[in-house]
């Protein structure tokens, strides 16, 4: 049996691999970039967190996350580990669950799959960029210029929008929809956003550690704790990712509340900060020690202090007005930015018509569907990545499976 398998980043490969275990299984893999994993190897800053040991379905989002349970049962993470390693990658877990290769080098797994691939009954096609996908009476014609593949079986594994200078496009969506699937609205997620508060130029590339609360019209919407960045445009870094979801979507105000010390509770910054009255610093220094230099000056100026003076005349309310800028500062957020700098597409096609046990389509069979092409977005930390294993192995197996 032929199967067909477009696109080759991570849930494509994952599933050729599963394909190909039946040797009989003639695969072909369909890539539209001159190399195989492109956006793979740019994933985790380019050490790519491949997986996250808590995962489970809880990390998902879409209007049917309980879709990933079975894929995510049948590979968990621990298994994922234990595929990587006979494939020859060698990965470490962090204390957060996060998963990366030891090597600390998205390469490594780009290039263990690439070995993995070069097998006699899988094809690789490079620059081979699909157009139209037919359905023919033995299964499907793929379409790609001048040329055409018969194929049984096709999964498609097209990826999403986001990214879209490392492959991300809407080909998938629309392959999909030409055989009959809907989509449902796309957002970008894990995604920096926009602010036109004035001091971020004073911050840009400051890091801090902070609770964020997103608030849509005052009231809360989502809320984390971890490493915030501040750029020119907005905030970003992977807390602002973990609530990034849906946020300035739909109209309404929103804002961020930060808290920049949730260890340490406004009572006892208060009492840190007035015994910082014996000294003779300027009263800029006032968060110097405790916070990033720049970000403490920013917070005592909106404090309403001026640096001129010295922390010793500060008085009780001006030291309480500084303390509770650190422990609750607003910033008003305007857009999210867009796809191209999204790292996952939430929304995407409709899971109900895949069987989520095969990954095969209920309106046509013999179709398969895998990764962020689907309604499925994870959260921040390797669950993006954990789904295209999961789902990539399952389609594949499933389709594999089918030719017996
Ligand atoms: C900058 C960045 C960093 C990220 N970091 C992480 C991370 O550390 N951990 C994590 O879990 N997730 C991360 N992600 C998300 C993760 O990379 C994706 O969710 C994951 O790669 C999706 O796998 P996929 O196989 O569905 O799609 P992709 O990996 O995008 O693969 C799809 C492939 O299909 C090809 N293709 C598309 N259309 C066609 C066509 N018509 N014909 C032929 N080929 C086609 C594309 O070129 C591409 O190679 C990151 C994303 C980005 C953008």
């Amino acid at each position: 049996m032929v199967i067909g398998i477009l696109g080759g980043g991570a849930s494509g490969m994952a599933a050729a691999l599963a394909a190909a275990e039946t040797e009989d299984n003639n695969v072909i893999l369909m890539e539209r970039q001159a190399r195989l994993g492109r956006k793979l190897q740019a994933t985790g800053n380019g050490r790519c967190n491949l997986s996250n040991l808590h995962g489970g379905e809880t990390h998902y989002h879409g209007e049917d996350p309980g879709f990933t349970a079975f894929a995510l049962f049948k590979f968990p993470p621990e298994e994922t580990r234990r595929w990587f390693a006979t494939l020859g990658l060698y990965t470490v877990a962090e204390n957060s669950g996060r998963v990366y290769p030891y090597s600390d080098q998205a390469n490594s797994v780009v290039d263990v799959l690439r070995f993995a691939l070069d097998k006699p009954n899988i094809t690789v096609k490079l620059g081979f960029e699909v157009e139209k996908v037919k359905r023919v009476a033995e299964g499907f014609r793929v379409i790609s210029g001048g040329e055409t593949v018969d194929c049984d079986k096709l999964i498609v594994a097209c990826g999403g929008l986001a990214g879209t200078r490392l492959g991300g496009t809407m080909s998938g969506y629309q392959i999909l929809r030409s055989l009959g699937h809907k989509c449902t609205r796309l957002r970008p997620n894990l995604v920096q956003v926009k602010s036109d508060w004035g001091s971020l130029p004073a911050l840009k590339g400051v890091r801090a550690n902070c609770h964020v609360e997103i608030l849509h019209d005052g009231v809360p919407f989502s809320e984390s704790t971890g490493e915030l960045q501040f750029t020119e445009q907005g905030l970003s870094g992977p807390v602002m990712f973990e609530v990034s979801r849906d946020v300035c979507q739909g109209g309404g105000a929103w804002s961020a509340k930060l808290d920049f010390l949730p260890e340490l509770d406004g009572k006892s910054l208060n009492e840190m900060l007035l015994r910082r009255r014996d000294t003779t610093l300027p009263a800029s220094e006032l968060f110097t020690g405790i916070l990033h230099n720049r970000l403490g000056r920013v917070l005592t100026q909106a404090a309403g202090i001026s640096a001129r003076g010295l922390i010793s005349a500060l008085s009780d309310p001006e030291i309480q007005q500084a303390a509770e800028k650190a422990k609750s500062f607003t910033v008003v957020l305007t857009e999210p930015l867009g796809m191209d700098s999204a790292q996952v597409t939430a929304g995407g096609i409709l899971t109900k018509d895949f069987d989520g046990e095969t990954m095969e389509s209920k309106l046509v069979p013999g179709l398969f569907a895998c990764g962020e092409v689907l309604d499925i977005d994870g959260d921040c930390g390797g669950y993006n990545l954990q789904w295209a294993w999961s789902s990539g192995r399952l389609a594949g197996e499933s389709a594999g499976r089918e030719s017996q």
